[in-house]
């Protein structure tokens, strides 16, 4: 479908589910971020990638062509299938689909009795990746973001591969703070492209403060899980990612071995879409 040669991942599953290795349950922490041999060599190649390609000056480009939300209009479902199609088809192996995906996290939201808005952020919250409908490169749509145009946290997975990104070369770029201040609240930040970012531009008027952030910040790993970057937030900010740490474990331990019947739940996500969304947004 050549959306699958759009980088070296066998499907963009792949970095979810590495994703889910590095902070599985019965890891303890040093072993988090723990990367040997037993990380596939297209990982590896995958994080090369993103962390050489995804510079401010990228970032900014991309915000500024995906921000205008000009490439179509759809709704929601017709973006859940266009999703399956694209992802699903080029990796007939996958053991979950890319739906079935997001019904288990929202299901799982839904179990815990979490309110509406949020079982809904479980079940649109990975349909960024449409982005490869406009030929996306996976580093560019997947992967754990972090902010650019500011100094790189050593705790962002493989950060000897920032090496290759021409941002390391420009000192302004590479102080603390960067082209931020200290404190100017993530609204003020760029962090990498992808799936996360797209969704809040696409998402954002129809949906609660705490889901943005959920949708916003869900693969920023190295500030929701390991901490760092609070330099850079507000107060507001800070209170809000306690949203995204409440979301982040549906994302990833929602996975069960039974899975979800989209027949039988699809009245109850109707119901949920319809209340929150108009028939078609822009994309
Ligand atoms: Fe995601
Ligand atoms: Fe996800």
């Amino acid at each position: 479908m050549g959306t699958l040669s759009n980088g070296p991942l066998e499907s963009l599953d792949q970095w979810d589910d590495d994703v889910r290795a590095r902070y599985r349950k019965d890891r303890n922490k040093e072993e988090f971020r723990v990367y040997d041999e037993s990380t596939p060599q297209v990982v590896r190649d995958f994080y090369r990638q993103n962390h050489a390609l995804q510079t401010l000056e990228f970032a900014r480009a991309k915000r500024a062509e995906y921000g205008t939300l000009n490439k179509t209009e759809m709704g929601i479902w017709e973006a859940m299938e266009r999703l399956n199609e694209l992802v699903d088809d080029s990796d007939p192996d996958t053991d979950l689909s890319q739906i079935e995906h997001n019904l288990q996290t929202a299901e799982a939201i839904r179990a815990d009795g979490h309110p509406r808005w949020f079982q809904l952020t479980g079940f649109i919250h990975d349909l960024g990746k449409v982005l490869t409908m406009w030929g996306e490169p996976q580093w560019a749509v997947v992967g754990d973001t972090f902010p650019v145009g500011c100094r790189w946290s050593e705790k962002i997975v493989y950060p000897e591969y920032f090496s290759a990104n021409p941002d390391s070369t420009n000192p302004e770029l590479m102080s603390r703070y960067g082209v931020y201040e200290e404190q100017c609240g993530l609204e003020n930040v760029n962090l990498s492209w992808g799936h996360d970012e797209y969704l809040y531009h696409v998402t954002k008027p129809y949906l609660p403060e705490e889901a943005q952030y959920m949708i916003r910040y869900h693969s920023w790993y190295s500030a929701h899980r390991e901490m760092d970057y609070q330099y850079l937030m507000s107060d507001h900010d800070m209170q809000m990612m306690d949203s995204v740490r409440k979301f982040n474990p549906y994302d990833l331990y929602s996975k069960s071995a039974v899975k979800p019947e989209l027949a039988t739940l699809k009245p109850y996500y109707e119901g949920l879409v319809s209340e929150f969304f108009p028939a078609k947004i822009r994309w």
